[in-house]
C-alpha cells in the first residue's frame, strides 16, 4: 500500500538496525512520549532490535491513560443525570473509574452512545432535541481542533442541547513539568507525529535549548521510529540538541495553522490534572467565556464523588517513566485488556495493553 509499504521495508530496517548497532558506543535513554509510538516498538519488535545499551522508556503520551479518575468520574456522574446522553470514543468506554466505568454506567441504564466524530453528537442533538447531548472531549491537540469546529458549528445551527466536557490536554507543557521533576533522566525525545501534525515541531525546542535532549518528531511505521532513533543517537555523539524533524511527510515546523486558529478561538489554556503527574498548569483547554453555553461542567448541577485509585495499579508510575508495565504486579494475571484494572491496560495506546499484546520474555 502506497506510503505505508515503504516504511515497512525490512531490508532498510536491517540497514538501520545496523547503523543504530554501529552508532551506540554509549548507553542512551530514550523516550517516546506517545503511546502510538510505543505500540510500534512492540508491535514491531523494535526493542529487540535495538542494542541493550538504548533504553526505550514510555511517557505520558496516551490521552485516555491520563485522564484522572476525577474527571473519568465526572462524566459517569454526567451521564446519570436523566435526559444527558453522553456521547464518546469508544477507547473510553471501558476504562475505570473510582466505582464504575461507562461501560457499567451504560449497562445500568445511562444514555452513553459511541460516536465516531463529533460530527456524531452533533447529529445526536439535532435528532433529540429534548435530549441534553454531552460529548466528552478526550485528547490531545491532535483533536482538540475538531471539538472546536463543532462548537463553532453548534453555535452556527443555534443549538442549545449541544454541551462538551472538555478533558484536553495539552503536550509540551507535561514535558516540561515531567523533566522539572527529575524523576526520569533522558538523553533524547521522541515527539508525538500526530500531536506535531497540528501543533508543528517549533513548540519542542524549549527541551533542546533549556534541557539540552535532542528531539526528532516522527511517524508510527518501523522505519519511522528506528530513523528516529539513528537521528537521536546522530544528535547525542555529536554533542548536539536540536528539534529535528523525521516525519516530512505529515509535519512543519509551524504546525496546521488553521487547525491551531480553531482550536484557539474556542478554547483558552488551563491547569489540568493528569494520572500519575497531578496538576500541571496550562496543559489543559478550556471553553472561552463566549461558550461557556456549550461547557457541560458549567449547564449541570453533579457530584462526582470521593476519587478512588484502583489499587495496585502502577500506571501513573509508568506514565512518568519510572516504572515499566512488568513492574506492576497485576500485570497479566488480575489485570488484562479483557479485565482491565487500569486505563493503560484499556486503551490502543496504553503501555501495559502494548507490553500484553506484544510482549515476550524477553523484554
Ligand atoms: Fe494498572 Fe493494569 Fe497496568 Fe498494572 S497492568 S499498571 S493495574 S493497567
Amino acid at each position: 500500500m502506497k506510503f505505508i509499504d515503504e516504511y515497512r521495508r525490512s531490508e532498510l530496517a536491517s540497514a538501520l538496525v545496523a547503523r543504530i548497532r554501529r552508532r551506540s558506543a554509549g548507553s542512551a535513554r530514550l523516550m517516546e512520549f506517545c503511546g502510538g509510538h510505543t505500540f510500534s516498538i512492540m508491535k514491531n519488535g523494535i526493542r529487540q532490535l535495538l542494542p541493550p545499551s538504548i533504553d526505550m522508556v514510555s511517557g505520558p503520551g496516551c490521552p485516555v491513560c491520563v485522564t484522572d479518575n476525577a474527571d473519568l468520574d465526572k462524566a459517569i456522574a454526567l451521564a446519570g443525570i436523566p435526559n444527558v446522553v453522553l456521547t464518546t470514543f469508544g477507547d473510553m468506554l471501558k476504562v475505570p473509574g473510582s466505582r464504575s466505568s461507562l461501560q457499567e454506567a451504560k449497562a445500568e441504564g445511562a444514555d452513553i452512545r459511541m460516536v465516531y466524530s463529533t460530527l456524531d453528537a452533533l447529529q445526536i442533538a439535532r435528532e433529540n432535541p429534548s435530549k441534553s447531548v454531552v460529548f466528552l472531549g478526550v485528547g490531545f491537540e491532535t483533536t482538540a481542533p475538531t471539538i472546536a469546529a463543532s462548537i463553532l458549528q453548534a453555535e452556527r445551527d443555534g443549538a442549545g442541547n449541544y454541551y462538551v466536557l472538555s478533558l484536553h490536554k495539552l503536550c509540551p507543557p507535561v514535558i516540561r513539568a515531567l523533566l522539572d521533576s527529575g524523576e526520569v533522566k533522558l538523553h533524547g525525545l521522541i515527539c508525538p507525529g500526530h500531536v506535531s501534525a497540528v501543533i508543528g515541531s517549533r513548540p519542542w525546542e524549549f527541551i533542546a535549548d533549556e534541557y539540552g535532549i535532542p528531539c526528532v518528531v516522527t511517524g508510527f511505521e518501523p522505519l519511522d521510529v528506528l530513523q528516529s532513533v539513528d537521528m537521536l543517537l546522530d544528535q547525542i555523539e555529536k554533542g548536539e540538541s536540536g528539534v529535528e524533524i523525521g516525519y516530512r511527510r505529515g509535519v512543519r515546523p509551524e504546525g496546521n495553522q488553521r487547525a491551531l486558529d480553531v482550536m484557539y478561538e474556542v478554547f483558552e489554556p488551563c491547569s489540568a490534572r493528569w494520572r500519575g503527574l497531578g496538576t500541571v498548569a496550562d496543559s489543559g483547554l478550556k471553553l472561552r467565556s463566549r461558550f461557556e453555553r456549550f461547557d457541560a461542567e458549567a449547564a449541570f448541577e453533579f457530584d462526582p464523588g470521593p476519587t478512588l485509585e484502583p489499587e495496585g495499579c502502577v500506571c501513573g508510575d509508568i506514565l512518568r517513566g519510572v516504572k515499566t508495565p512488568r513492574d506492576c504486579r497485576l500485570f497479566g494475571s488480575v489485570c488484562t485488556p479483557a479485565d482491565p484494572v487500569g486505563p493503560c491496560m484499556v486503551s490502543s495506546e496504553g503501555s501495559c495493553a502494548a507490553h500484553y499484546l506484544y510482549g515476550d520474555s524477553g523484554e
